[in-house]
């Protein structure tokens, strides 16, 4: 954004854009697409760099989780807006015959949208293909804890984009407090709970609809018929990717007691595969984002339950993969959303006792079981509510375009991704076009006399 130039102003240049029409034809949003594309992978480097110096991303993980995720996204887009955007024919009803009914996929108009540290990339440009896809302008608010990405993705955005179209507005509490008490058309959120709140309040006083990707704990159940090395891999990888700092990390396991001993050995042993005897030194192994959280995360780690890690260095915000063995529902660490490397093991012996728990807390933002047995995850399936689930696996649902991500009551509000990307950022526009070579008399007054006639009318309705 130009440093000159204010939040009002831009709001307001943003406003005379869009009602010029420039942004509806799917031909411009493919266009803007297609550059956006080729400006990340001409970055790609530079993109990597930012993740490093913001938190010591390595570029493997710079690409799998952000830089490669937002390709896939943008290229599904690409191709399948065309079909998306059309307008959809509807069957009509035949209390309006003769009708002809259909769905126009409106944009909203402006949108803004909130962007928080942990996938600061990803994150921000995920939702801006589906703003894009959808014929808005765009109001970018990437975090501040992210400095280098956030000041990389202005200079991409504003070095390409007229600021009428898509422009981004760094900063932090009080910038953010300065937009959402404008006039927007639509607003996306990612980040925490507290905040979510905040934002849903603001947009509350206008109008605006909101979507929230919130996070929460999400837990993870492994039963006494898991592949229990497997399961300790794919957890360990999910959990201890971007040091923990993951809105739907496996938060915490539910063991079951008969294999709690192995399944710690088997933890151990991928901990070591995976980052060495001491993760300190392995390059795949992020910081934690700041001090804040850092002490944070520092006091979740009861040292009498510690039994693997629990080392950490204020100096260089590290903090060991740690897990807590023996976790009960009244440690500290099981408060809030854990967000950083330290995994709780709670046990179980009873499936019943793990839904009912799950279910006196508020509703995850993702589930995970690894089990064999079938009527068990069916039963966790049926009986529980999140915003996602997986089985004999953690994370991975968030990479098929096909499926909606999102939460649900405290995980969030609304879903994203491929096309429902583009169905959070357009209004479905209910169409009816009447023919006028006839009109239905019964509906217009005087009655008297009809009530017969219109209840047998009904009564056909019921039956089609
Ligand atoms: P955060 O809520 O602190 O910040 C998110 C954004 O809100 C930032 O851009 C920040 O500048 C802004 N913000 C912060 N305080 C504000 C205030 N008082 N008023 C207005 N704006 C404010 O979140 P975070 O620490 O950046 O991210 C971590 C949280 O995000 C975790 O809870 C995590 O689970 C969640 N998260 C969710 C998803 C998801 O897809 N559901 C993805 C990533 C992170």
């Amino acid at each position: 954004m130009n440093s000159k130039i204010t939040i009002e102003e831009i709001i307001q240049k943003q406003r005379e854009y869009f009602y010029t029409g420039v942004t509806k034809p799917v031909s411009f949003r493919i266009r803007q697409l297609k550059i956006l594309k080729e400006l990340i992978k001409e970055n790609e480097k530079a993109i990597s760099g930012a993740l490093f110096a913001d938190f010591k991303k390595c570029e493997f993980e710079s690409f799998a989780t952000e830089i490669g995720m937002v390709l896939l996204d943008i290229t599904h887009t690409i191709k399948h807006l065309k079909k998306w955007a059309k307008p959809k024919r509807i069957r009509p009803s035949l209390a309006n015959f003769p009708s002809s009914d259909s769905i126009y996929f409106d944009p909203y108009g402006i949108c803004l949208i909130i962007s928080p540290w942990n996938y600061p990339f990803q994150l921000l440009v995920d939702p801006l293909i589906g703003a894009i896809s959808g014929g808005n302008t765009i109001i970018l608010k990437p975090s501040e804890l992210t400095p280098n990405t956030s000041k990389l993705m202005n200079e991409i955005i504003s070095g390409n984009f007229k600021e009428e179209y898509i422009s981004v507005v760094e900063g932090g509490v009080e910038e953010t407090g300065l937009l959402l008490k404008q006039k927007l058309d639509k607003i996306f959120f990612t980040g925490s709970v507290a905040v979510g709140r905040i934002v849903m309040q603001a947009a509350a006083n206008n109008l605006i609809p909101v979507t929230l990707e919130l996070g929460g704990k999400s837990p993870c159940i492994v039963d006494e018929t898991a592949k229990l090395k497997l399961a300790a891999k794919r957890i360990v990888w999910g959990k201890f990717l971007n040091a923990g700092q993951t809105c739907i990390a496996p938060d915490y396991i539910y063991i079951h007691k008969n294999v709690q001993n192995e399944f710690i050995e088997h933890i151990k042993q991928v901990l070591k595969n995976l980052y060495g005897d001491d993760p300190k030194l392995s390059k795949d192994f992020p910081r934690i984002i700041n001090e804040r959280n850092f002490n944070r995360l520092s006091e979740m780690i009861n040292p009498d339950k510690v039994i693997i890690g629990g080392e950490t260095n204020k100096d260089e915000l590290y903090i060991a993969p740690t897990v807590l063995n023996n976790v009960s529902r009244k440690d500290k660490v099981m408060e809030d959303e854990i967000f950083g490397p330290i995994l709780p093991l709670l046990t179980f012996k009873n499936i019943n006792d793990v839904i009912s728990e799950i279910n006196q807390h508020p509703k995850p933002l993702a589930m995970y079981i690894f089990s064999h047995n079938k009527m068990q995850v069916k039963q966790l399936i049926e009986n529980t509510s999140s915003g996602g689930f997986c089985v004999n696996e953690t994370l991975s649902h968030f990479v098929n375009l096909n499926l909606p991500f999102g939460g649900v009551g405290n995980s969030g509000i609304g879903n994203y991704h491929g096309k429902y990307s583009f169905k959070c950022f357009t209004h479905e526009k209910s169409v009816l076009r009447k023919a006028t070579w006839f009109d239905m008399p019964l509906r217009y007054p005087p009655y008297k006399r009809k009530l017969g006639m219109l209840k047998k009318v009904f009564g056909i309705l019921q039956k089609l």
